[in-house]
């Protein structure tokens, strides 16, 4: 549905892209996840058509942005960072104005009563747009995108400035587009991008350094692999038998003590769940195991690695050669998928840029 390649704007000197190439199917949930000022709202400006790019291919819908302008305007609907709101219309002036604006055919007042309903602003349809709370205007904006029922919809940091029930709202609606729309959105807030979409393009100094399914870094990050257990017998013995585990990188007694049972934590190398074959062990030897708790890795600690790591190229590729879990690491196991994500993403695009087709890349 959207085809960016080799994308490039420059400033003067600064890359605000540098070379981005990705591609969106139809139908999906896409977040630009970055820093302040990584280039997620100048990405965004090109793909609508606001801003021409300095070089690379844009196309939507299998049209492109640069030679069929119209074409691709049609098809997308877009909430830039600012809303483009008039703040002396009411809010039906409003939309019928941008109805007209976008050469609209749809039966005007179904159609936007249909708009006004989904983003539930229907209650305040007469009244002026000055007058409303920062959480409507954002809605109206939204509902601006809508007309015209445009099968994309960019979404530029929608939920900046909202209080916590608006931002559940918005994004409520967001995941209800995504539904029977593309959508891409843009957001510097983690937990949104893990709680509206299904894919995650981490962008860090005009680059995509990250391309991930939302449900794979999920599911790595609570693959189990760092857990405690609480463990009766005598420590030392108890500690010799986890470290001697297959699949153990990591064991260390913590100073939490049950009655005659130590916490120990553990780590797992990657692809293992040792948890198993932790149980039989421990029953031959003799020793209870009184209690389990997995530990989730955090996603935080995993973007804010991958946007430093990816800010020093030269000594992330110093540093490629060291492998595996060091001990004694609080985030060594943060540091390791951040750097499989990179590396994957880092790896797809090689593909994709000496023209593997795209069966190939599925069947990884
Ligand atoms: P983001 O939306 O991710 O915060 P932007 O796309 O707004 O980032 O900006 C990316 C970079 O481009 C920033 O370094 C910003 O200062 C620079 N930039 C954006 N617009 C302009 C402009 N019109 N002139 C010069 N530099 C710009
Ligand atoms: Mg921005």
């Amino acid at each position: 549905m959207i085809k960016i390649e080799h994308l490039v704007k420059n400033y003067g000197n600064l890359s605000a892209v540098d070379d981005v190439s990705f591609e969106i199917e139809s139908g999906e949930v896409v977040g630009l996840l970055g820093p302040n000022g990584a280039g997620k709202s100048t990405m965004m400006n090109i793909l609508t058509g606001y801003l021409s790019a300095t070089s690379g291919v844009v196309e939507i819908g299998g049209h492109s942005v640069l030679d069929e302008p119209l074409a691709v305007k049609k098809q997308v609907g877009y909430l830039p960072e600012q809303p483009p709101l008039y703040l002396d219309m009411t809010v039906e002036e409003y939309l019928n104005f941008t109805y007209e604006l976008k050469g609209c055919t749809l039966n005007r007042e179904q159609h936007l009563k249909e708009v006004c309903d989904v983003v539930k602003i229907y209650d305040v349809y007469k009244r002026l747009i000055g007058h409303l709370s920062k959480g409507y205007r954002q809605r109206v904006g939204i509902a601006q995108a809508l007309v015209g029922n445009p099968e994309v919809i960019i979404f530029d940091e929608p939920t900046v400035g909202l209080d916590p029930k608006q931002i559940i709202e918005i994004r409520n609606l967001i995941r209800t587009l995504g539904k029977n729309h593309t959508v891409i959105l843009s957001t510097h807030i983690l937990q949104e991008v893990q709680a509206v979409c299904d894919r995650i393009l981490i962008v860090n100094k005009g680059k995509i350094v990250a391309n991930e399914l939302t449900e794979n870094i999920t599911r790595a990050v609570q693959a189990g692999r760092r857990f405690n257990v609480k463990i009766c017998g005598p420590k030392s013995e108890v500690l010799s038998a986890l470290r001697e585990l297959s699949g153990v990188v990591y064991a260390e007694q913590l100073a939490e003590r049950d009655g005659e049972a130590y916490t120990y934590t553990v780590e797992s190398a990657s692809g293992t769940d040792v948890r198993k074959n932790l149980f039989f062990t421990m029953a031959q030897k003799g020793f209870a195991i009184v209690g389990l708790e997995t530990l989730g890795m955090s996603l935080e600690d995993i973007f804010i690695t991958i946007v430093d790591d990816t800010d020093k190229p030269t000594r992330q590729g110093a540093r490629r050669g060291k492998q595996g879990v060091s001990r004694g690491d609080k985030s060594a196991l943060e540091k390791e998928l951040a750097k499989d994500i990179v590396r994957r993403t880092a790896d797809g695009q090689r593909e994709s840029a000496l023209g593997l087709d795209s069966d190939k890349k599925e069947e990884k």
